[in-house]
């Protein structure tokens, strides 16, 4: 079986078109332009590329961005009092404080500090718990979790009832989308490091988010036939073959789980792209609110 390949970019496109449409009639409604600020500490290449890529897709889909970039040697009340100048300026509806941070600052502290208001990453305690009770609504969901969610909707996929399995536990990942599963009905196992017999508990399941930034690690006959894989994995495998001289790949060997599942996500082009639509999702959610 050659299985549908889910197009996270074309579906993250028409997401952001959507966006683009909702931000205009916001503008002529309301006069309001949503605005999100990017906080960057230091010069860590990839992130700096992350806040480069979200600061496009702002302005894309006609969105404000602000960006903060502060030195890597920044004092934890320093970066605070950005946080907090950010929380009070009423252009700003969505702030980003780009993880990681340095080793000397108390991120637990710095994400706590971003108004609940205006927490679009989702990573604000408050959301979060409010994520992992049942009927509780946060304000915001973590982008990525929620990209995941959105392509299994938009390609059809019946969650309620399925047994998914989720392949990783962190907060950003692993455990916001094992709560959107379990909240959609889904029944739910999820697997970290110590999870004994791994192939076999992944061979359950109908729908399979993978996160756990192993390349490759599930091989075809870990599938059963006729799941549905979302590989939010993104890992650099050396390939001299290209000019870069690596390649990236995700946490699912792609060709091998095709030929066994009923639809896959791409890497890259499947998760990825739906992150960043999700922070707009967010930006645009929380300026209709204020
Ligand atoms: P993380 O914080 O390192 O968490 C990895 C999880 O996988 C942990 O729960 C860990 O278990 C588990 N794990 C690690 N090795 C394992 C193994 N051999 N067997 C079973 N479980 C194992 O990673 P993350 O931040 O969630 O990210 C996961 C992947 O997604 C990475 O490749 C990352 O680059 C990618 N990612 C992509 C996007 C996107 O937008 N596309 C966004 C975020 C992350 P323990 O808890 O027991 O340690």
């Amino acid at each position: 079986m050659a299985a549908q390949v889910i197009d996270g970019k074309a579906i993250a496109a028409t997401i952001r078109a959507e966006i683009k449409l909702e931000v205009e009639m916001l503008q002529a409604r309301a006069g309001r332009v949503p605005g999100l600020a990017t906080v960057l500490v230091g010069q860590r290449k990839d992130s700096q590329s992350y806040v480069r890529m979200k600061k496009k897709a702002c302005a894309e889909v006609g969105i404000a961005s602000f960006a903060q970039e502060l030195p890597a040697d920044v004092s934890q009340q320093a970066l605070l009092e950005v946080v907090r100048e950010l929380n009070a300026d009423s252009n700003i509806h969505g702030i980003l404080v780009q993880l990681p941070l340095p080793g000397h600052i108390d991120d637990e502290e710095i994400l706590a500090a971003v108004s609940l208001h205006k927490d679009v990453d989702g990573f604000h305690p408050l959301n979060i718990g409010r994520l992992s009770m049942k009927r509780r609504e946060p304000l915001f969901v973590p982008c990525t979790p929620k990209g995941c969610i959105e392509l299994l909707d938009r390609t059809g996929v019946e969650i309620e009832g399925r047994h998914a399995v989720v392949l990783g536990r962190s907060n950003i990942v692993g455990l916001p989308v094992a709560m959107l599963l379990l909240h959609r009905n889904a029944t739910l196992t999820v697997c970290h490091s110590r999870t004994q017999d791994l192939a076999d508990v992944v061979r359950r399941a109908d729908i399979l988010i993978a996160a756990v930034g192993r390349a490759e690690m599930v091989r075809g006959d870990w599938i059963k036939p006729g799941a549905v894989i979302i590989d939010v994995g993104v890992n650099a495998v050396e390939d001299d073959s290209v000019e870069k001289g690596y390649r990236l790949v995700g946490d699912v060997a792609f060709s091998e789980a095709a030929q066994v599942a009923s639809a896959i996500t791409p890497v890259p082009g499947g998760v990825g792209p739906m992150t960043i639509a999700m922070l707009l999702r967010n930006t645009l959610d929380s300026a209709k609110r204020a």
